[in-house]
Parts: structure tokens; sequence; C-alpha cells
């Protein structure tokens, strides 16, 4: 036996603390405590020895009876913080998500802390702090210099303490100390945040009837939970709804969080927020400053900031005082976290909401079929704006048949006759080049065939990079034909893009200015900003680009958008290709006419009959969700089916194939769930960096049956060799399948 002094059991008891560490690790550890050390509180950051080395890691849990390692625990090196930096409802809502998505908790709560403090940062700073002399010194006005009385009438509000830099000069500090008035602490840098802005406030436009009601309803909802759709035809002023609603909340004293997809959508809304309600919002994006975000976040955690913006990471932000939730583009595939940490931050709220007992508005022109079918079903409540706030009525949308047309650069001569026709008069152009996903349908252009699966109701997948045809649902693979097998005309297979389209347009329109909008071409620090004013001055009449168009953006002067490839998307292997298309349509055609000018919108396409095509002209959003609904129904796909898609990837397709093969074999035979796995089959995007990318596709009727097997897959992974280089991960409610 040994009498090692380290090895003697630790009375599992007052002194015990459980941790979990950044990365992907599953599992929480256990630690005790070093002699004399205070147990710190859950939700704290402490240091940790961690195999050969130490870690930071996080407390979630003190005194616990699991004491995972036996009694050989090791004792935590230091605690770092004081307080805790993620409170109780902070730390239960990531516990649930690293539960429902499959993700190691460590992983999941150190992504939620502000990067500066996943380090050792320490928020400790000194401070000082008045004494019972120093309060008697104050009353009895013993107290002789005006600098010293003004310091101690400082500390004397400040109650717990003030950071010794705030109270300048160093001479007078020490004479405070000196005179026993003050005494020295370490306490946590307060967070501060402005009251209010420099007060230039605008003033609200009277609400529309619409508009009013649904401020009504939601503002009615106050102090409870409850989720609401909030559909509003583009410019149908839902950002007014949403600033009468914040402004109630903020005279309630309580918070408002608001989440948006993108961060270029950020600087609009701030600025329209704070000059409308006189407060300095708290911004949380990846595009801050380490510092920046820093305080944002601590004044939002601390109750300081009242009105907060963010993207998708915001989700997970704690709030003091939680007033109201609301997230705008709701259908919008940026909310959904695409690497790691697999969240949506949509749903991620809306159980926040519940937990935090507020309301949430989810806002959109063109809700996701998942948030509309709620909103049929009565789980959430369904509020309208059908008109537009300022009285522009909604563009024009015609759809132009392509098929056999002579094409420019993807342009038939319809759309460039429209082109010239709204250049002429002055006007401004958009055109938008669908891009989604690696890989696409094949179609002919003479006929409009589309390739599609022999066994099944889906479109082949075209692998530009392999040359071959593959489906997506049964894994049925073939080349590409040389000759369309409907009217024998040759297949071209040219790739069309946005440098190309920008190309054409400069040949035939000299002088009009032309802006480029894609991933690509704003990659650069600035170019976005400076692109986006030189349309707003008129200096590019012409605007080319992808999804990037679709974002939000107000430009008054453009009356016409062209919509060049619309059939990328009716085709796509991807079952949300119809729901997507729609959405951007209807976005990208919401950006037409806001102004004065009547807004026209010219679709082209190969197959002009298509349902969803049809359905769009007539612009009715709900009646194409409701196609689709029943679509989905039918063929038992989300949202009426629980999905989650398994990814796996290796330098060899053999080792991620079998990972996955063996994965399915398993869950098919010995489940005993009512479940569907589909594949696996190669990823659209077949092979990346050198590494081939195969993935399953599960579903089932019931939730929890999903996580039921998904359980199983980690324990069944869990115990088995890893193929040689293999990765693999788990997303739950994929919204990509690509
Ligand atoms: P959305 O967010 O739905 O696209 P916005 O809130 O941005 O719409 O409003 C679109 C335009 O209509 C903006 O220029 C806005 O100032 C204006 N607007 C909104 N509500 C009203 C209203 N009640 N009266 C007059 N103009 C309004
Ligand atoms: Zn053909
Ligand atoms: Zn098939």
């Amino acid at each position: 036996m040994s009498l090692d002094a380290t090895a003697t059991p630790v009375p599992a008891g007052p002194s015990t603390c459980t941790v979990v560490v950044p990365g992907p690790i599953f599992g929480a550890f256990t630690y005790h405590l070093g002699s004399g050390q205070p147990l710190p509180l859950v939700g704290a950051r402490v240091r940790v020895p961690f195999g050969q080395s130490e870690r930071v890691a996080l407390v979630v849990e003190t005194n616990g009876s699991s004491v995972e390692d036996g009694p050989t625990t090791r004792p935590i090196t230091a605690v770092i913080d004081q307080q805790p930096l993620l409170d109780d409802a902070t730390l239960a809502c990531l516990r649930w998500a690293a539960a429902y998505y499959h993700h190691p908790l460590g992983e999941v709560m150190f992504a939620a802390l502000p990067k500066a403090l996943r380090g050792e940062r320490s928020l400790q700073v000194e401070g000082l702090r008045l004494t019972v002399a120093g309060r008697e010194a104050l009353e009895t006005g013993v107290v002789r210099g005006q600098r010293q009385r003004e310091a101690l009438l400082a500390l004397h509000e400040a109650g717990d303490g003030v950071p010794a830099t705030a109270l300048a000069p160093a001479a007078v500090r020490r004479r405070l100390l000196e005179r026993g008035w003050a005494e020295a602490v370490s306490m946590v840098t307060p967070a501060d945040w402005p009251a209010a802005a420099d007060g230039k406030s605008t003033v609200a436009p009277s609400l529309t009837a619409e508009q009013a009601s649904a401020v009504a309803a939601v503002a009615a909802g106050l102090g409870g939970f409850g989720a609401w759709l909030l559909q509003g035809v583009t410019g149908s002023g839902k950002t007014e709804v949403y600033l009468a609603l914040i402004e109630r909340v903020l005279e309630r004293g309580e918070q408002v969080l608001v989440v948006v997809p993108e961060i270029s959508l950020t600087p609009q809304l701030i600025e329209r927020f704070a000059r409308r309600l006189d407060v300095v919002p708290a911004v949380l994006h990846s595009g801050l400053a380490d510092g920046e975000r820093l305080s944002a976040w601590r004044a939002t955690a601390a109750g300081t900031a009242q009105l907060v913006i963010g993207t998708r990471s915001a989700a997970f932000v704690p709030l003091a005082r939680a007033g109201l939730i609301l997230v705008d583009e709701e259908h919008d595939g940026a909310l959904k976290q695409q690497e790691g940490f697999l969240y949506h931050a949509r749903d991620v709220l809306v159980w926040r909401a519940r937990q935090l007992a507020v309301p949430i508005v989810l806002g959109s022109a063109t809700p996701s079929l998942e948030t509309l079918r709620h909103a049929w079903e009565g789980r959430y409540r369904h509020l309208t704006l059908s008109e537009r706030a300022t009285g522009a009525s909604m563009p024009a949308i015609r759809c132009l048949d392509i098929r056999g047309q002579p094409m420019e650069g993807g342009l038939s001569p319809a759309l460039m006759r429209a082109i010239e026709r709204h250049l002429l008069a002055g006007s401004q152009v958009m055109l938008y080049l669908n891009r989604r996903g690696y890989a696409s349908s094949l179609l002919c252009h003479a006929c409009g065939w589309v390739a599609g699966c022999p066994h099944c109701d889906a479109f082949l997948t075209w692998h530009r990079q392999i040359a071959r045809l593959r489906c997506h649902h049964c894994g049925f693979e073939q080349g590409v034909p040389l000759d369309c097998p409907s009217c024998q005309a040759p297949i071209s297979v040219r790739g069309l893009g946005t440098e190309q389209l920008e190309d054409v347009l400069a040949a035939r329109f000299p002088g009009f200015g032309i802006v480029r909008l894609d991933r690509d071409a704003t990659a650069g620090k600035g170019v976005m900003a400076e692109s986006l004013s030189r349309i707003a001055a008129g200096e590019a009449r012409l605007v080319v680009g992808t999804q990037m168009l679709v974002k939000g953006h107000d430009f008054p002067g453009v009356t016409l958008v062209g919509v060049v490839n619309a059939d990328q998307a009716l085709f796509a292997a991807d079952f949300r290709g119809p729901e997507r298309f729609a959405q951007s349509l209807l976005q990208v055609a919401g950006r037409a006419g806001r102004a004065e000018r009547p807004g026209e919108v010219l679709v082209q396409s190969h197959d002009p009959d298509h349902p969803v095509l049809r359905r769009l002209l007539r612009q009715d959003y709900s009646a194409v969700m409701a196609a689709e609904l029943a679509e989905r129904e039918q063929a038992e796909l989300p949202p009426t089916r629980f999905a989650a898609l398994l990814r796996a990837d290796a330098p060899s397709a053999d080792v991620a194939r079998a990972f996955l093969e063996r994965l399915a074999a398993e869950l098919r035979e010995t489940t005993g769930e009512p479940l569907a796995v589909w594949g696996p089959v190669p990823a659209p995007l077949a092979r990346r960096a050198g590494r081939y990318r195969f993935q399953l596709l599960l579903l089932a009727r019931v939730r929890s049956a999903l996580h039921r097997v998904l359980w199983r897959v980690d324990e069944s992974v869990g115990s088995r060799r890893p193929g040689k280089g293999l990765r693999w991960s788990i997303d739950v409610d994929p919204i990509d399948l690509a």
C-alpha cells in the first residue's frame, strides 16, 4: 500500500467540484480542493491538472456525488473567478444544447464565453472599499482635502468597492489607505455600460393598423413565454414593430435580445435602433475586437446593457433581466452554425424564451417551413403584415421561358431588353445568380429535361469534379450523358458565374457602372461597405450578385430584378431546394420598387410551368409552403419528421464509407425504433482537401426516438476503434444536406 500523501482518499463531502474542459471531450471531471482553497462557484473558471498538462476548466457542479475518478481525484491548481461567469439559467441552456445537439459540453460551454475569457484572463482588479473609520470620517466631517472627500464619497456610493484605476490620483488613494479610511480589496471589474445615447432620437411613424395590432398582441404577453411568428412582406415595417416592442420592454426595465443572421445587417439596424430608442445597444458578433466583445458580453450578463444585438452566437449570452427575444430573418440558414457545434440559434432561442418566461418573436417575409408549420398548428401565434408600410406596391413577377433561347453569358434576349429599358429610364438593375451548394442538377437547355433518379422521386446531383450524376437517396450513380435523352440535343455543361455575368454586362452596357456582390468580390475589408455606398449613390447602376443580394439591404433605386438561373434551386437534390428558392426569390424581388417607381421581377426558367414557380408568380408564399408541406409529409421528410445527418470523412473513401455502413446496419437491425435510414451516400462535395466525405440521414417520426438512436450511435462509436484518420459528426436538424 502506498503511503504517498497525494493518494489519500478525499472525503467525498464538501470539497469536490466537477468541471468541463474545452475541446472535443465528452464528459465531466471531478477534482478536489487543495488545502485552504475556497470552494469555487458553479459557472466559474478554475485551472486543473489534465493529463500531462494543465487546463482552464469551467465548474459545472460542486460537491457532486459522482466522483468518476474514484478516490484518487487530483486537486484543483487555482480558482480563477471569484464570481460565476455563467449564471444557472445559461448553464442549464448550455447543458440542454450540448445534449440536444450531441456535442461535448466543455466545447459548448467555452464557445459560449467571449474569447477573452476562454483563457486565464482574470476579471479581478485591485480596488478600494470604504471602512467603518472612513464612514465615520465622512460623517463627522474631519476630512480636509477636497479630493479625499470626493474619493470617500465615491467609495460610499459604490458600497462594494471601486477599482483603484477609477479613483485617481494615486497619492489620494495612498492617503486614504494610510489613515485607515479605505481598505484594499480584490474585486471584479464592473460591467459598466453607457446609459443613453446622445439623445438625437427620431420620431416613430404612426403605425399601420396591422403593425399596431401585432405590437398590441405581443405586448399583452410580456412577462410570460409565448412564441410569435411575425410574417410581413418585404417593406411591411417589421422593424417598426420590433422598435415599438423594444420601447415597451425597456420601459419595464427589462432587456431585449435581437438576433440577426448576418453581421452586415447589424450596422444599419444598430443605427436605427440607437437613434429611435436613445440607448446604446450592446453588439455581439465575431467581427469585434476581443475587448469590445468582452465588455458588451459582460454588460449583457450583468444587465447594465438594455438592448443587445448580435449574430447567432449571441443566442447563448447570459441575460440578467430578459424581457423579450427577437429573431429577424428567422428563415435564414446563417442562423445555423455549420461547423463544430452545429446549433440553430433560432431553435436555441425558442428554448431559452420558454426557460426565461419571455415572449419570442420570429420575423420574416418568408418564414421557414418549420416555423410556419408551428404557426399553422397553433404552437406559435401568427401575426401578419400583408402590405408595404410606405404604400408602395409589391413588384410584378414574370417568368421568362428560356428553353432554346440564344443566351449570352446566361442572359436571354428578353432579359437583356428589359435591362436596357430600365437603365435608360434612369433606374438601377439587379441580377441574381443562385449559386448555393457545390453541386446542382443537370438540365437540357433545348427542352428543359432534368436528370432524375430511375429509382427514386428525386433529382440527381451533378458532381462536376468527377463528371458523374448521383442520387442522394439511394446512392444510384451514372455518367453525364452527352446528348439529352429527351430531345437528343447535345447537353452543354458550362457553369455560370457572377464574374462572367459581370463581363457580359460590362461589354453590353458600358458606362453604367457595375458592382458585384458575392463572397469573393466582397472578401476584402471595407469592400462591402464601399460597394453598398456606390449603389446607394447611384454610381453603379448594375448590381450582380449571389445570395448576398437577398439579405435585407434597401436599394430604393432598383426597379428591375432579374433572376438568372431559377432552375438550379428548383431541381436541387436537397429537399429544401424549392423552399429556399421561394425564399430567395421573394426576398430578392422585395429589393425591387421599394420607393416611388414600381418594380418588376423577371425569372429565367427552363420549366415555366413548374408548380412552385406558378404559385410564386402569384406571390402567394403561404400557398407555396402549404404545398411543400404536403409533399414533405408524403415523402416523410422534415419538418414532418425529425432528422439527423451523420457525416464521416477520411483520407480513404473505404474507411469513411465503412464507418457509416456499419452504423447504418446496426441502426437498421438493432434499435427497434421506427426510424428511416438513408444511405450512406457520398456527400454532394464528395471529396474535399484530400478527404472523402460520406453521409447518412436518419429520419424519425418522434423526436425522442431519434435522440435515443443518437445516444446509441455515441455509445457504439465510443466502443470501437475508429478507422484511420476518420472524423465524424452528428448534425441534428440539419438544414443543409450538402
Ligand atoms: P421590413 O423590416 O418589414 O422590411 P421596415 O420596418 O424596414 O420593413 O420598413 C420599410 C419602410 O417602411 C421603411 O422605410 C420604414 O421607415 C417605412 N415604414 C415602416 N412602418 C411605417 C409606418 N407605419 N408609416 C410609414 N412608414 C413606415
Ligand atoms: Zn432536351
Ligand atoms: Zn435514387
